[in-house]
């Protein structure tokens, strides 16, 4: 099993959880493609992971658009010479109670989690239908799961990608692709920070209390952490085996199991 000069797109790699699995796969030799809506993160990601001794390109897209999915992947395709891995990982989160979500807002979501994955996938799939060989990963959550309040779009999109991996399991399996989704609980990247004030306002509670209700179900009342997801999807990434697929691999300390 390993990683070494396979190449690896990762969407949303300038920060949080993508940043830990691009950093994660450079170290044992892949050659990553930061991809993200944020060109700053970007340059930063790609120089800190060639400042390590690893291989790094930037490509600077929104997922949800398809000019900028179809440009990047190729951009990132000629760079390296083909593309092995997608992580399919760029998300966001916008916490409200149903009846106070706009349709713009609903839409986004479903735009960046879904439309984004379903582009990434269409358009890296040339290049792995082309060598026969090739590996998606998908960052669900355990919401794709369970659901929470506050979540409505999250949860559906969540549930939504597991369709997706599922479909990209069976019409990639005779041709060399595998697709799996790794589920996490809550882990403290910028995205999970962000939400804990918003979801205390929501809720009329203290921050404190919103930490205590995402780990209540945990088996130990902790979070999961970066590394433990770089380490799962560098796991996912290096069995090449059709034995693992279509499947969703839930990391959240027990707080959903199955
Ligand atoms: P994060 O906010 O730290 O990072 C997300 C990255 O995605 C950012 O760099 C952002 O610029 C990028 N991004 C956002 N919209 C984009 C777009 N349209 N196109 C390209 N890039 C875009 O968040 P994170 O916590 O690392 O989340 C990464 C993924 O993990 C998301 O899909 C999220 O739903 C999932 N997830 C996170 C947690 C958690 O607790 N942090 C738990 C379960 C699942």
């Amino acid at each position: 099993m390993s990683l070494k000069n396979k190449v690896a797109l990762i969407t949303g790699s300038g920060s949080g959880l993508g940043k830990s699995i691009a950093l994660q796969y450079a170290r044992q030799g892949a050659r990553v493609v930061i991809a993200d809506l944020s060109s700053e993160a970007v340059t930063h990601t790609v120089e800190e992971i060639r400042a390590l001794g690893g291989e790094a390109f930037g490509v600077t897209m929104d997922v949800s658009n398809e000019t900028d999915v179809e440009t990047g992947v190729k951009c990132a395709a000629d760079y390296f010479g083909t593309i092995d891995i997608l992580i399919s990982n760029a998300g966001i989160q916008i916490v409200r109670p149903v009846e106070a979500f706009t349709l713009a807002e609903w839409k986004k979501m479903l735009a960046v989690h879904l439309d984004g994955a379903f582009l990434t996938t269409r358009a890296c799939l040339k290049y792995m239908y082309a060598q026969k060989r090739g590996c998606i990963i998908y960052m669900g959550s355990a919401h794709a799961k369970t659901a929470s309040k506050l979540k409505a779009p999250y949860v559906t999109a969540k549930h939504g990608l597991l369709g997706l991996c599922r479909v990209v399991a069976k019409e990639g399996a005779l041709r060399g692709v595998r697709a799996n989704m790794i589920c996490p609980g809550y882990v403290r990247t910028p995205l999970v920070d962000k939400q804990i004030p918003q979801q205390a306002a929501a809720l009329g509670v203290s921050e404190g209390e919103v930490i205590h209700m995402m780990l209540s179900e945990t088996v130990d009342g902790e979070f999961t952490s970066e590394n433990d997801i770089a380490n799962v999807a560098l796991f996912l990434g290096s069995l090449e085996t059709n034995a693992l697929t279509g499947q969703s691999l839930l990391v959240s300390h027990g707080w959903v199991m199955e």
